[in-house]
């Protein structure tokens, strides 16, 4: 850039001073001119784009997006992995060779700073004693099982006096007696470091030598220096992969718990369920068994996984059985254990499919209060549940419980705020709004509606004559009829006062509702009731029709009118249908 500049000024010096001579002063001048003008304006544009970096800027704000996409979609594919066992044995393995590659630069820091014969770090067993993780040695006899026991040997003894350092200058006894050799190699002098972090031991490193008197204080200084950085970070290591694992599973049981609570379905509980706990748990079969609401004492096998589980889904079983699962539901109990041998137990039923080879079995109720559903998985291998895997059921059961529970209460409060509490038909304020809404369906598809208001004959001597109570088994009665009189999901029945009641006929005009109509009150007539005297009655009832846009273009207008039939049919002599 800078060498065109250059051109550029001694050619424009040139043109201004005329120092080229006047022929080819002539003939090139225009050329250069221009040459020199392109050249001028390129250099600048160059400068400008230079300065000005939007192509930096982009990447700049980018890559961390990719990164951050890329960290998004791993996350959401750790979630469930991230609760097996096989992830946790590979986070633990990769942890280890972590480790590894720490004690492997110690031990070269070691060997290049002192002329020693062994470098060997010793890591502690669940026993007390203290086995050889990591050498480097000019040795050929080094035992690579080795175990230091404490108070066995110098180093034992070392181990035992609860000593931060040990020193010897002048070692006269066979190298074997180190325990870390099989034969003599001549150890004369030996120095070694407790490594200990967060206040706790979790290691030695031993350096020795052929030489007597190889390390001075200096050097004894500096490997106690060593043996704390190396305790910080191994210590640091198993921190940070004991917590990258219970962030992993804290992350997919919250994950797991919107999605219960997200939807509030049963169904979709237990898809969740049934699609989680084979990933997080090795077992040969899962089976989830919901209770029934209406039939108290019976069960329902809703999902099933693994050996047979074809069988299983949909099976009905009793709670009250001495089975695993009728027990287990009764009692409300989480269960793990083995098959005892040689004798087959009962998981639901007597004519399920029998198969000796499963071992172990881990049941879990979900629910809180009592036990709404139950998780059972089983496995060929004996004692195959661990407490984890016991802990992440527990927790699986209680928010799957939690979720069942409310929509259990969202169940009532719906009902409560819907159904008359007597009858169980649509309550006046339901009523009011499915007419509502059929209306707007019938003008948006131009469908007829018939709207038919229905009142019990003479009800009030009813209740007179043979009670309140028997009044109500009345009412209860009729509403079951008029219900299954109507077409299912498609019309409605309401009770819409005391002893009055609403039909909401869609897409029927003035004769199919007439028709309807005539065919509910022969019905209802036909009913016999037993009074508590034991006399078999018969109850009748009035009707009034209104039509949709034929007579009323409006709600009120409607529920009026078809009041108005009703009172017709009253005035006409009661036990019959009026259309407005
Ligand atoms: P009509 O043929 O003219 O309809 O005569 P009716 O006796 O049926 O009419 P009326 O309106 O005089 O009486 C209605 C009675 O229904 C009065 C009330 O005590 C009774 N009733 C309203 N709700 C209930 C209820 O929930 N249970 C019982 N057992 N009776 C009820
Ligand atoms: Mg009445
Ligand atoms: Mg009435």
């Amino acid at each position: 850039k800078s060498k065109k500049l250059i051109i550029s000024v001694l050619l424009i010096l040139c043109i201004i001073t005329g120092f080229i001579p006047g022929l080819v002063w002539h003939y090139l001048s225009p050329v250069l001119t221009i040459i020199t003008l392109l050249t001028f304006i390129s250099f600048c544009k160059k400068k400008i784009a230079s300065t000005d970096t939007p192509v930096n800027r982009v990447t700049e704000i980018a890559l961390p997006r990719i990164v951050e996409k890329q960290a998004i979609g791993d996350t959401a594919q750790l979630l469930i992995t991230s609760l097996g066992s096989a992830y946790r044995k590979q986070a633990r393995q990769s942890n280890e060779l972590v480790i590894d590659t720490i004690l492997d630069n110690g031990i070269k820091l070691i060997w290049s700073k002192f002329n020693c014969h062994t470098v060997a770090f010793f890591f502690p067993t669940l026993d007390g004693g203290y086995k050889l993780r990591k050498v480097n040695s000019s040795s050929d006899y080094i035992n690579a099982d080795a175990i230091i026991q404490p108070g066995v040997g110098v180093l034992g003894s070392f181990l035992k006096d609860g000593m931060k350092q040990l020193n010897l200058p002048e070692i006269t006894n066979d190298s074997s007696t180190l325990y870390y050799y099989t034969k003599d190699t001549g150890v004369r002098s030996l120095m070694a470091s407790l490594i200990s972090a967060g206040n706790v031991d979790r290691g030695i490193i031993v350096v020795d030598s052929t030489n007597k008197n190889n390390f001075t204080d200096e050097d004894h200084a500096f490997l106690n220096v060593l043996a704390s950085v190396i305790g910080q970070a191994v210590f640091n290591t198993y921190l940070y992969t004991e917590h990258k694992l219970i962030h992993g599973r804290l992350a997919a049981m919250s994950s797991i718990e919107k999605e219960f609570f997200k939807n509030l379905n049963l169904e979709s509980i237990l898809d969740t369920m049934i699609g989680v706990i084979p990933f997080a748990i090795a077992c040969d079969r899962i089976t989830i068994s919901v209770k029934n609401n209406i039939e108290e004492n019976e069960a329902i096998i809703k999902r099933a996984y693994g050996v047979d589980s074809s069988w299983f889904i949909n099976k009905k079983f009793s709670i009250k059985d001495k089975s695993i699962a009728g027990i287990l539901f009764s009692k409300n109990m989480m269960l793990s254990r083995d098959f005892s041998k040689g004798h087959y137990e009962i998981r639901y039923c007597d004519d399920e499919p029998i198969n000796e080879e499963f071992r172990s079995f881990i049941a879990v109720p979900v629910g809180v209060d009592d036990c709404k559903a139950m998780i059972l998985i089983e496995s060929f291998k004996q004692d195959a549940f661990s407490e984890s895997c016991k802990e992440l059921l527990t927790r699986l059961s209680i928010s799957a419980g939690l979720a069942i529970e409310k929509i259990i209460v969202l169940d009532k409060a719906r009902t409560l705020a819907t159904r008359d509490g007597l009858t169980g038909l649509r309550n006046h304020r339901e009523f009011q709004q499915i007419l509502k809404d059929e209306i707007t369906r019938s003008i948006r598809y131009n469908d007829p509606l018939a709207l038919v208001l229905c009142d019990i004959d003479f009800f009030k001597k009813l209740n007179d004559t043979w009670g309140h109570q028997f009044g109500d088994l009345v009412l209860k009665g009729i509403s079951s009829h008029l219900e299954s009189c109507i077409r299912d999901s498609v019309d409605t029945a309401a009770r819409y006062g005391g002893e009055e009641f609403a039909l909401v006929l869609v897409k029927t005009d003035e004769k199919n509702a007439a028709e309807t109509t005539e065919r509910i009150r022969a019905h209802i007539a036909g009913l016999v009731f037993r009074t508590p005297s034991g006399e078999d009655i018969h109850v009748t009832m009035s009707f009034g029709i209104a039509v949709y846009r034929q007579h009323a273009k409006q709600l009120d207008e409607l529920i009026k009118k078809a009041d108005k039939a009703l009172y017709r049919a009253k005035d006409n002599g009661r036990n019959r249908v009026e259309v407005f």
